[in-house]
């Protein structure tokens, strides 16, 4: 993206980035003094916007008094303050906490805990894990086992153990209405006939991502399909686990996205906007009937070293203070519902836009050659990877990704921090459009000689 000297610093490729200056609320400036709209919170972190006051006193204050404490040396009033705070906001029965330092631990930490649990209560056998294709559960091996996103799994799979998948429920692909409730139906059979296939003794749990993330951009389940896959766990005596890392404190318009359809999972890892990107947090909230028999049985086996570190406990109490006082949960339904018609008003105007989804401010839209047959555009095109950088051109961050139910597609995500404002949303949607504007005579040319 920038022409700069190597460094020595790597994540996934060579391309250099702007180097970050300050931010604050939904800005950010590079240190060339260019201002962004970060219109998709980083990714999907930075809930409260940055640099917010209140979270900036609260780590100031946790700092001065201790910055570590091992867990097993120390409890801490910030950690056992926001133990309490979490479990009064997930539902009844889920009343353990387990803090973790992001969304890969969180994921990891349910499925051990699970199977402890299975292994103390007598059901030995059960230790596969079902998930979903596509999907996005982490890169530690453990999550990458249910990850259903093959470029990202493949060259890791002799060194993993093979977990069942079945497909999302990608209505919007497969012609069906997201509103039937025969399409839940549909998709949720999948589930019960994965289990039957596998065998039900050996089915530990299922992991579900109650709005898909980047993975699928922004994937809202059809009707009655979340419902049913918990009648299907419970037939089978399966744990249902909720991955709210992305979804979870707010961000598609209730604290947790199950609670829009009434579900209530076993186990729920969130991460991203628990923390809101101040420090690395996440956590597992277990239901009391898992957590009682494996604290029985000799205890869990498993813990990382920064878990309930208290400046990151001090950081995550802030963060939820600021969510509830500030009334983000609703913002979020509000505001999405702004965005998301301004999203369809571009979709309107723009026929390479296919689709537009998504719940609360977990937004997304498809790029398509063909809106019809819902023909991706070519792959060549890189067009996730181009319209990205067309769009930090005109100073609006956005997240993308190549893959969409299995089958070859482009997504955008739009998903702004929760403080967000209806003038902020004229100029993300004035960005874009501008940024539309310009991808769309870029590729064009190559549209019409493919056609
Ligand atoms: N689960 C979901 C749904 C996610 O979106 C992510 C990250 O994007 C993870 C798990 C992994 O979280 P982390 O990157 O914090 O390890």
């Amino acid at each position: 993206m920038i022409d700069r000297p190597p460094s020595h610093l790597f994540y996934q490729g060579r391309n250099r980035k702007p180097v970050l200056d300050q931010a604050r609320g939904v800005y950010m400036w590079d240190v060339d003094g260019k201002r962004y709209l970060d219109g998709s919170s980083g990714a999907m972190v930075c809930n409260i916007g940055h640099s917010n006051p209140h979270v900036l006193a609260a780590m100031r204050d946790q700092m001065e008094r201790a910055t570590f404490g091992y867990r097993l040396h120390f409890e801490t009033e910030a950690s056992e303050k926001l133990a309490v705070m979490t479990a009064a906001r997930t539902p009844e029965g889920l009343n353990k906490v387990f803090f973790v330092s992001g969304g890969s631990e969180a994921v990891e930490s349910a499925m051990k805990l699970a199977r402890q649990w299975a292994v103390a209560t007598g059901q030995g056998q059960r230790w596969k894990v079902i998930s979903r294709t596509p999907s996005y559960h982490g890169c530690t091996l453990g999550a990458l086992a249910i990850t259903g996103y093959a470029p990202l799994t493949a060259p890791f799979d002799p060194m993993m153990r093979p977990m069942p998948k079945i497909p999302a429920p990608r209505a919007y692909l497969d012609g069906l209405d997201p509103g039937d409730p025969l399409t839940g139906l549909h998709y949720a059979d999948m589930l019960e006939d994965c289990i039957l296939q596998e065998g039900p003794e050996t089915i530990l749990a299922f992991m579900v991502e109650p709005v898909g993330g980047a993975s699928t951009g922004a994937l809202v389940p059809p009707a009655g399909y979340l419902e049913r896959v918990r009648e299907i766990c419970d037939t089978y005596g399966i744990l249902m686990i909720a991955d709210e890392v992305m979804t979870g404190v707010g961000r598609t318009g209730r604290f947790l996205a199950t609670e829009h359809w009434g579900v209530v999972p076993d186990l729920i890892v969130m991460s991203k906007g628990y923390a809101a990107g101040y420090v690395p947090l996440g956590a597992m909230v277990a239901h009391d009937r898992l957590v009682d028999p494996v604290l029985d049985e000799g205890g869990f086996q498993h813990g990382f070293t920064y878990a309930g570190n208290p400046l990151s406990c001090a950081a995550g109490v802030a963060v939820l203070e600021v969510v509830e006082r500030q009334g983000l949960c609703a913002n979020a339904d509000a505001m999405g519902d702004v965005l998301k018609a301004r999203l369809e008003g571009l979709m309107a105007r723009y026929p390479v836009i296919g689709d537009v989804r998504g719940k609360g401010l977990l937004l997304a839209f498809e790029f398509v050659a063909d809106r019809h047959g819902m023909r991706p555009l070519p792959r060549e095109m890189a067009a996730y990877d181009r319209f990205v950088q067309i769009a930090y051109g005109n100073g609006l961050i956005v997240y993308s990704r190549r893959t969409r139910g299995g089958i070859e597609g482009d997504h955008i995500l739009v998903c702004p921090p929760l403080i967000v404002t209806e003038a902020h949303i004229d100029e993300i949607i004035e960005k874009l459009d501008l940024s539309l504007g310009q991808f769309v005579a870029e590729i064009e040319p190559a549209l019409a000689v493919g056609a």
